[in-house]
């Protein structure tokens, strides 16, 4: 009986190798999409099927192309002066004394900048500067950095 179960194992076991490489005889087919972008394009994919023919088997490929307007490579609109930016998150660093302050506003970070430099006297940036000569002569919108900003103003609290 023992001999019987050991060649039903070993019968088994002679089996399963050669299925299991059947299947990965068995060629897998991957799709990939890429841009078109001239001649270049038919070159790389030349490369890049005779650098899966080489390395990779058991592996074929097939590359589609897509096309794309030259518009989306570059963005149409000017780009928004840092300090016209609102729902953001700013840092104020004293150039005086390295005192670090960062806040957060809804509004253009200019209107909010204004207000800590020159009348808003709630504010910690103000109080600071009014505390000391030096750092009030040195302050400036320069002083101001943007640290992140939001998409909307939920995410901004
Ligand atoms: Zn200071």
């Amino acid at each position: 009986m023992v001999e019987k179960v050991i060649n039903r194992y070993v019968s088994r076991a002679t089996i399963r190798p050669s299925a299991s490489c059947q299947v990965q005889k068995a060629v897998s087919t991957y799709y990939f999409k890429s841009p078109y972008v001239g001649s270049c394009t038919r070159e790389a994919q030349k490369r890049l099927r005779k650098l899966v023919q080489r390395y990779c088997i058991n592996m074929k490929i097939k590359l589609a192309f897509s096309s794309f307007k030259v518009d989306s490579m570059f963005s149409v609109k000017d780009p928004v002066p840092l300090d016209l930016h609102s729902r953001v998150v700013y840092k104020f660093l004293c150039a005086g004394c390295n005192v670090c302050y960062i806040g957060e506003t809804s509004r253009h970070l200019s209107t909010r900048v204004r207000e800590h430099l020159s009348r808003d006297r709630n504010s910690h940036v103000y109080q600071h500067l009014q505390q000391s000569q030096v750092c009030r002569c040195l302050a400036n919108k320069n002083c101001f950095s943007i640290v992140d900003c939001a998409p909307n103003k939920l995410q901004l609290m």
